[in-house]
């Protein structure tokens, strides 16, 4: 006899207390991301440096901060304006990189930039500039980073079909904020959107796990029966997650 909806909500929601298994469930989502940015980079050209990325690492070569990742797209369809953002702010270097970068390989027709700011805590630059091209509906195509995306850059990246050049294949621990227009929440909001792509970044149809008691379970199921507290909770605890 198959067991009640209710009964199997109770169980999906249990998962999340339980010190056991949603560790499990997090690795699984993990190892998605492992497994879905390897597949999607596997195609491209690494030694291709785009202009993009040779931006990003000039003027992370300007900043003080040896922590700092930057993050560079062209304003579409304006080639001649670049839109850039940092881990720490760093206008000094910004404002002596558009002196300099007409003098660089590519950089001739460029001859003005916008400096995203948001003061997310814990946004990679990447995820600020991609917030941005969202929030005024046009997509980067691609965006150069001074650094391998994170693998959580990378995973947003990707759903986004934005290109990028490497991935360290590794995450963060320095935390991780999930960006606006993957579903992440506003500066105080709780609220969790309900845009398919949050559950396309935590597992695709066929993601499973193992529990401790040796059920399995496809994430999306589970995922789809925890309350709206626990979904919030689920992407924190991926947002937190370390190496
Ligand atoms: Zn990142």
């Amino acid at each position: 006899m198959r067991r009640s909806d209710r009964g199997q909500a109770a169980r999906a929601n249990a998962i999340i207390d339980s010190s056991y298994d949603l560790p499990r469930m997090l690795t699984a989502t993990r190892n998605f991301w492992e497994t879905e940015t390897k597949h999607k980079l596997k195609s491209k050209d690494l030694n291709n440096q785009n202009i993009l990325d040779t931006f990003a690492e000039a003027i992370d070569n300007l900043c003080n901060n040896r922590e700092n990742c930057t993050a560079v797209a062209f304003e579409t369809p304006n080639k001649n304006k670049l839109i850039i953002s940092t881990n720490y702010v760093e206008h000094d270097a910004i404002n002596n990189f558009m002196r300099e970068v007409q003098n660089m390989p590519g950089g001739a027709q460029i001859n003005d930039h916008h400096y995203v700011i948001d003061n997310s805590l814990a946004k990679h630059a990447e995820m600020k500039v991609l917030d941005w091209f969202s929030e005024n509906r046009r997509n980067p195509g691609y965006i150069g980073i001074s650094k391998p995306a994170c693998l959580r850059c990378a995973m947003a990246l990707i759903l986004k079909n934005t290109d990028f050049c490497s991935t360290s294949g590794r995450i963060w621990n320095a935390g991780w904020k999930m960006p606006v227009c993957i579903g992440g929440t506003q500066m105080d909001s709780h609220k969790v959107s309900t845009d398919s792509l949050l559950k396309q970044f935590i597992g695709d149809e066929s993601s499973f796990f193992k529990t401790s008691q040796e059920e399995y379970f496809k994430i999306h199921e589970v995922y789809d029966k925890f309350n709206g507290v626990n979904k919030y909770r689920y992407l924190t605890r991926l947002e937190g997650l370390e190496n």
